[in-house]
């Protein structure tokens, strides 16, 4: 049977291009990047080009990218490095309710330890109001962070314009980039933000390796102590092989970008408009200008995870609301967010596309949908 993955939000193969760069530090080129002989220079070396290619990719410097465990330790870092180094000027943190679980959790966490966090509201559309951020700036404020792209609605927030409102009032600001990497323009002094957090398995990199941009003279303290690796800000043995396999992806996902969101787009575009008109009661969540490749769509009166299931049988692969949340009962916060009532946001999927994904596939896709959102109708 056919399989059908509509699920690239949630995680990206690994492309041949970066498993082929990355395959020589898995085996031969093994040494510690630390060690001062041959082989560890080498290895060095490789992080050392892999580290000015991601810098030279989002107009940052070299020794302004950190290298994480993924998007949830540079979230992690981001918020609590700031929050720590910064308490002497204030204990209040920005951010919105429709953020992904590394920063909600951890904006929690910091409330339990002494920060207060304000969560924006944001409208039907997923976008947050310039003038409620204004309003919610305070004396004691340290940081804003607002993500780029929402992972389950797919949102483009203002970024540039939000930034220069931080800026004014010399606030940190903080954007997970996670889904908006590949799609649209990343750029550190374009955007003039303070950090940038990146995860490389959603760009057909390898799991595991996250990036965090801290923009130079930043008062940011370790999330991880340990050794005097990446400026000693971020302890632990250099994952050479999984930092070649990154910036090889970021180079390919940034060259290929427009070409990418224009062929995702238009299948994106032909699947929604498909299920609209062949699925009564069915709407999408959403603005028209979000990223590419996501759709997210309601079958009223259908539950999301029979839904799911059902397409899982039939080789269909999506998401009820974001990976991070699929297997949990409660309602998406995201769609919550938005509005939707919990019946509703519990009759939503998420459908994610990529370069991989063909016309076929996506019309199989629909049919099978139409197929078994009818038949639980019934
Ligand atoms: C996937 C994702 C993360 C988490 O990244 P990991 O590398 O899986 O830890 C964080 N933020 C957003 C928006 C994501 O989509």
């Amino acid at each position: 049977m056919q399989k059908i993955y509509l699920d690239y939000s949630a995680t990206t193969p690994l492309s041949d291009l970066a498993f082929n760069a990355m395959k020589p530090y898995f085996s031969h080129v093994f040494a510690n990047a630390d060690s001062l002989y041959e082989w560890g220079r080498e290895c060095a070396y490789a992080v050392d080009g892999a580290r000015r290619e991601i810098a030279s990719l989002i107009g940052a410097k070299p020794e302004e990218i950190f290298f994480t465990s993924g998007g949830s330790e540079s979230d992690n870092w981001a918020l609590k490095g700031i929050a720590f180094a910064n308490k002497d000027k204030g204990n209040h943190i920005i951010t919105t309710q429709i953020e992904h679980p590394a920063i909600i959790n951890t904006c929690k966490w910091l409330e339990n330890n002494g920060f207060e966090v304000t969560y924006l509201p944001v409208d039907k559309y997923g976008l947050v109001n310039e003038n409620d951020l204004k309003h919610a700036i305070k004396p004691q404020t340290i940081l804003i962070s607002v993500m780029f792209v929402n992972n389950e609605i797919g949102t483009i927030q203002p970024i540039k314009k939000l930034a220069s409102i931080a800026k004014e009032k010399n606030v940190y600001f903080h954007t997970d980039a996670v889904q908006a990497i590949g799609y649209e323009d990343v750029n550190v002094s374009e955007l003039n933000v303070d950090m940038i957090s990146l995860s490389a398995h959603k760009f057909f990199g390898p799991k595991g390796l996250g990036v965090l941009y801290v923009k130079k003279g930043t008062r940011i303290d370790n999330l991880v102590h340990g050794g005097h690796q990446e400026l000693a800000m971020r302890g632990g043995t250099t994952n050479t092989p999984l930092i070649v396999g990154t910036a090889t992806a970021l180079k390919n996902a940034i060259s290929e970008k427009d070409k990418v969101r224009a062929k995702v787009e238009a299948l994106r575009n032909r699947f929604e408009k498909r299920i609209l008109n062949e699925i009564p009661n069915t709407y999408i969540n959403g603005n028209s200008n979000r990223i590419a490749h996501n759709c997210s769509v309601t079958f009223v009166g259908v539950e999301s995870s029979v839904l799911l299931f059902r397409l899982d049988m039939e080789g269909v692969f999506a998401s009820a609301g974001s990976a991070c949340s699929s297997g949990s009962i409660e309602p998406s916060h995201v769609l919550k967010a938005i509005g939707l009532s919990d019946v509703d946001a519990k009759s939503t999927l998420r459908f994610s596309f990529s370069m991989l994904t063909t016309v076929q596939e996506v019309d199989f896709a629909v049919d099978v949908i139409k197929k078994c959102v009818s038949s639980l109708r019934n």
